[in-house]
């Protein structure tokens, strides 16, 4: 399908543990966090540390299977899921054997899938996307040909001894990593350059008191901790404080500001963004922090992405210009991504990558209360000059 963008993300996994040289057995992971995305159709699994999947397309039933070497799961987090969706019956997480941890995601009878069709990807080498196709139109590939297929994994990042001789070299910066798998590749775009068609700057107009709606979306929640990094601090925790912080300060400023989650809760893309069209927000600023690779602890700084909008450049600058003002945070420049909030919303947006937990110099800025202020209070003064 995509396979094109793949390829950064095999160059960005190659980082990481193969530098620590984790291969010694008894090292093991475990799960932290599963779920089936019905609306995207797609597994996402995070580890505590990196991990390197195999996957397989089975007959009878036509199943999906992905096993975690050297992987534990508690026994919480074993479940059985039942009729997901129209074309997926069931989704097994299940300590396999002593080292393994199996997911089996069993398809509809009426089903038929070519293992090409199973996207296999990752973010991090400890958070991995199973992605299902949307089974329109149907494809004409069964399993039932064969009885086992191997579906193609990318390197999470090795097991240090088979990888050491290839030379790890610093990639580009961070390839942009669509939220959306629906979204495809992201747009290669060269930072801050400005959409051809953004307008001349309009004359500044006072705010009209009560009259702006910002919609501030704390990422992840919940379950889902978002990227988890130096000191086990989590993205959940550090975006929750600085978001908060953010929609006060609008208020006292008289905008509408309306939180996706005030507390730390769990909630889906979708909702977010149907929320913010509910509220006819002006504007929606995401709100998340990154992360690359424990073994990275030289990549800090602030990204802050928009789509496709002149208006959400200039919400994108507005913010990204006010942060590297207030707080000596690292530039890593305004990009472009097809992020499903951004994307999907249809007021300019923007999403905010506020510094890496995995950085030496970020995860201490994050992990304090008097950075997290700073960063609200350049993210409110941004998005107030956006109106001006
Ligand atoms: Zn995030």
């Amino acid at each position: 399908m995509r396979l094109s963008w793949i390829a950064p993300l095999i160059g960005l996994s190659l980082l990481g543990l193969s530098e620590l040289g984790l291969s010694d057995p008894a090292w093991a992971g475990k799960l932290i966090y599963w779920k089936f995305n019905t609306a995207l159709g797609r597994v996402e699994l995070i580890t505590d540390d990196g991990v390197q999947p195999t996957a397989m397309l089975l007959a009878n039933p036509a199943r999906v299977v992905i096993d975690l070497p050297n992987t534990s799961v508690a026994k919480s987090k074993q479940r059985i899921r039942k009729n997901l969706t129209k074309y997926v019956r069931e989704v097994r997480v299940k300590q396999f054997d002593r080292e393994t941890t199996r997911f089996v995601i069993e398809l509809a009878p009426q089903v038929t899938v070519a293992p090409s069709d199973v996207k296999v990807r990752n973010l991090s080498p400890s958070r991995w996307f199973v992605q299902l196709p949307n089974f329109l139109p149907i494809n004409t590939v069964s399993p039932q040909a064969t009885p086992s297929v191997a579906i193609d994994v990318p390197p999470a990042g090795g097991t240090g001894e088979s990888r050491r001789g290839q030379g790890i070299k610093l990639p580009p910066p961070r390839p942009p990593i669509a939220a959306n798998p629906e979204d495809g590749p992201p747009t290669p775009s060269p930072d801050v350059s400005p959409p051809p068609s953004q307008p001349a700057s309009a004359p500044s107009t006072p705010i009209r008191r009560g009259s702006i709606v910002v919609a501030i979306d704390p990422g992840h929640g919940g379950r889902d901790p978002g990227a988890v990094g130096i000191n086990g601090l989590q993205e959940k925790v550090v975006v929750l404080s600085v978001g908060t912080q953010v929609a006060e300060l609008l208020r006292k400023k008289g905008v509408n500001a309306v939180l996706t989650r005030s507390s730390d809760r769990e909630i889906d893309l979708e909702p977010r963004v149907a929320m913010a069209a509910r509220v006819k927000a002006d504007v929606f600023v995401s709100i998340h922090a990154n992360a690359i690779s424990m073994s990275r602890p030289d990549i800090n700084g602030l990204e802050s992405y928009y789509y496709a909008s002149a208006k959400g450049y200039k919400l994108a600058r507005s913010i990204h210009n006010r942060i590297l003002s207030a707080t000596n945070v690292r530039d890593r420049g305004i990009r472009q991504a097809r992020f499903y909030v951004v994307r999907r919303t249809t007021m300019p947006a923007v999403l905010l990558e506020l510094g890496f937990v995995t950085g030496r110099e970020d995860a201490v800025r994050l992990a304090s209360a008097s950075h997290r202020t700073k960063l609200a209070e350049a993210i409110a003064q941004g998005i107030l000059d956006y109106f001006k």
